[in-house]
This record gives C-alpha cells, structure tokens and sequence, in this order.
C-alpha cells in the first residue's frame, strides 16, 4: 500500500495540498495517498494520533493548528524552532520530528519565481503571527539590507524582532512608517480575508518593489489594489504554496519536485493578480 500523508486544519476543505501533493507523486514516480483531515478545533493532537495509528507517515498542518503542531512535535528542526510553529511532520521510530518549510517556500518563490534580488534589499514585514515569524529566518539568510515588521498589534512585531536580535532586523510603529521606502513589502498579515487594508502607508513602496500577498485566489485585494496605485509590481501566495509543498515532499522523500509545471497548472484556477 502506499505510504499515506495528510493535511490537517479547521477548516481543511479548501486546501489544494492534496493536488499538488499527488502532481508531485506524478511527476517523481515516488507512489503516495494525500488526503485531507478535518480535525476539530480541541482535536488537533488525537487527529494526528488518529492518523500514526492508521500507518500514516506525516502530514502537512495548516490554521489554526501550526503553534499547536509545535508543542506535539517531539523533535523540531532549527527552523522550526526559530519560527515557533510546524507546518511540516515527520513520523519516524516513534518520534515526530517538526519542520517549517513556509519560509523556505516563500525565498524560493522570490528568487525563483519571481527574480527578485533579496540581498541587500529593504524588506518590509506587515504582520506579525506564525507566517511572519516563519519567514524572518529564511529571508535573513539571503542577506537582505533590513527586514522592519509592522503589525496591527505592535508588541508581536517587537517579539518576533527578539527573536532574532540581529543588526538588520526591527520592529516599527506604524506611525514610524512615512518617509520610509521598501524593495519588498509582504503582506503577512490575514487582514485581507476580510477585505480589510493592513499597516501599510502610501510612500512604503520604492519604485522597482514588488508587493507580495501572502494569501492567494482573493483577487486584489486592499494591500494588491494599494500597490497598483503606488506602481509596486505584484504577487500573490500560489507560488510560496506550491514551494513549501515542494519543500515538505523534500523532508518527506528526499527528492525536491520541479515546481514549474505544478504551478502552471494551479495558475489555471487562481488568475494571478
Ligand atoms: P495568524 O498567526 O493568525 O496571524 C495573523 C496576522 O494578521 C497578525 O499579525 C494579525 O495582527 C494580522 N491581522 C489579522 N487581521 C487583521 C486586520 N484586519 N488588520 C490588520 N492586521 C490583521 O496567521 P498566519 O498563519 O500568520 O497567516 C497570515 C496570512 O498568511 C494568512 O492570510 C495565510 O493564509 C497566509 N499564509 C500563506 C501561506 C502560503 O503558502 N501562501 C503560508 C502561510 C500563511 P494582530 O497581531 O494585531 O492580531
């Protein structure tokens, strides 16, 4: 029987992880069944037992479950323990290892996908929960000039900057913002599910600068519209999904799928902004 994997959320339904999971079982010839679990949210840790006891390998954990997929973890990579969530298991010998793969999504994304030059680049952070604290590592690896988070609720930005503790690193107030310029600005935060504008003031996109909107098959939203009119190029989150899947069917099977053809057929069903 093939090896069995899931992804586990609340709500699950939407999640195109199985799809791409099984484009890459395709593609690889490395047989495998992706399945999505629906686990309540006081259930998360008996879904996952549920799961390792039916012969399940690992899974992908998606909101609001990933700070939770953390404390289950019995053995976390470096950078899940930097970014204090899991959205990747591993079930090996008894154990579960831990991993974050979204930041290494999003920097292959970036380079990847979308040539951008992230060393020496002004980054800008808007928002400050998991997805936020999960990139902070992986895109300081790139070396970039500085990376400022802003967030609706300053104090998690101050935290996440902490963390770090680096040089180029820090928190800002959203009325520190004016008169400051950025190569790239990230949409982190889930202000958009609500068609709502998150932290970010007019003036904040430098020319050349992309804005990248974490979230995906929202059409434009407030952040993407906002950027149109500052003349900002623009992205969404399809290609850091599909990276971060590839990342995990790394972790999973030690061979990283060519995410090209994968994402060329999600693009089909969510139109690029
Ligand atoms: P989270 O931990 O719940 O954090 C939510 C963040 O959004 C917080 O900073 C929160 O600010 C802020 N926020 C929420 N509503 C807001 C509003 N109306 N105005 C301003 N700020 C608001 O969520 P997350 O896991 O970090 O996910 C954030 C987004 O990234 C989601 O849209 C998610 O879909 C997306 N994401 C995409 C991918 C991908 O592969 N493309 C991967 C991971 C996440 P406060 O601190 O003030 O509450």
């Amino acid at each position: 029987m093939s090896p069995r994997y899931a992804i586990f959320g609340n709500p699950v339904a939407h999640s195109r992880s199985p799809e791409i999971h099984a484009a890459f079982s395709a593609q690889t010839g490395i047989p495998l069944v992706y399945e999505r679990r629906l686990a309540p949210e006081s259930g998360f840790s008996a879904a996952v037992a549920a799961f390792r006891a039916e012969g399940g390998r690992g899974g992908n954990v998606t909101l609001p479950f990933k700070v939770e997929a953390y404390a289950l973890a019995s053995h976390r990579t470096p950078r899940a323990t930097q970014a204090g969530a899991v959205n990747t298991l591993r079930f090996a010998d008894g154990a579960i290892e831990g991993d974050n793969t979204d930041g290494a999504g999003l920097v292959a994304d970036l380079k990847k996908n979308l040539g951008v030059a992230l060393a020496g680049a002004r980054i800008l952070i808007v928002g400050a929960g998991g997805a936020a604290r999960g990139v902070v590592g992986p895109l300081l690896a790139e070396h970039p000039g500085s990376v400022t988070i802003v967030n609706r609720t300053p104090a998690r930005a101050e935290e996440i900057a902490a963390v770090f503790a680096a040089a180029n690193v820090g928190a800002v107030a959203l009325a520190d913002l004016p008169g400051r310029e950025f190569d790239l600005v990230i949409n982190a935060t889930a202000a958009s599910l609500n068609g709502e504008l998150p932290p970010v003031p007019r003036g904040a996109f430098a020319s050349q600068s992309l804005a990248y909107e974490m979230m995906y098959g929202k059409g434009e939203t407030p952040f993407l519209a906002l950027a149109r009119q500052e003349g900002a190029r623009r992205a969404d989150g399809l290609g850091m999904l599909v990276e971060q899947a590839a990342e995990a069917f790394l972790v999973w099977h030690g061979v990283r799928p060519d995410t090209a053809p994968v994402l060329e057929q999600l693009r089909l069903t969510v139109p690029a902004p």
